[in-house]
């Protein structure tokens, strides 16, 4: 299997949907252990929660050494992050080190870009130390396939808002073109 990979796209393109089917399919060879920054702030404490409704017990950890005594303690030989954009890049580094040293092997899902197009520094550490790369897509209200998000509420200068779900669309590129 890849040492690592990252999964992205936009809101709203099943990233989490994604992680839960692939925790359940790994599960049945390796040692899993499914994780996420503790700034998510969307789903309840210890899950990782998809809009389809389905949802997975995870650990939240708040740094670099808590991760890495989760994943002792679990045994852990592959690691599934949830919302991998709001990792600290040094985190990403530690795991992309460790991934290098032992047998670990690594599933980042995430966005690549915030709404303004930018990409998240975690994102572009992940994508430069990914051997697969795979990207998902959501659909533009225009029916092409969307890549973008798209912030429709009062921005307060932040490129990360969290908790305002209802006001971020996934949007095609001709769409996010056409907003900027
Ligand atoms: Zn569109």
């Amino acid at each position: 299997m890849t040492p690592i990979s990252f999964i992205y796209g936009p809101m709203k393109s099943g990233k989490t949907a994604r992680l839960i089917g692939d925790f359940y399919a790994l599960s049945e060879h390796y040692k899993v252990t499914v994780v996420r920054p503790s700034i998510d702030t969307r789903s309840p404490d210890g899950y990782v929660k998809s809009r389809n409704g389905s949802e997975l017990q995870c650990k939240v950890f708040a740094s670099t050494d808590q991760l890495l005594s989760i994943m002792n303690a679990s045994g852990t030989e592959v690691l599934l992050v949830d919302e991998a954009q709001f990792l600290p890049a040094e985190t990403v580094k530690q795991l992309i080190r460790l991934s290098l040293n032992t047998a670990l092997q690594v599933r980042f899902y995430g966005l690549m870009t915030d709404y303004l197009g930018n990409i998240f520094e975690a994102s572009e550490t992940i994508t430069k130390f990914s051997q697969k790369l795979e990207p998902l897509f959501a659909n533009c209200h225009c029916g092409k396939p969307a890549q973008f998000t798209q912030f429709t509420g009062e921005s307060n200068g932040r490129t990360i808002i969290v908790g305002h779900d209802e006001e971020y669309f996934p949007v095609c590129t001709h769409c996010f073109l056409e907003a900027c």
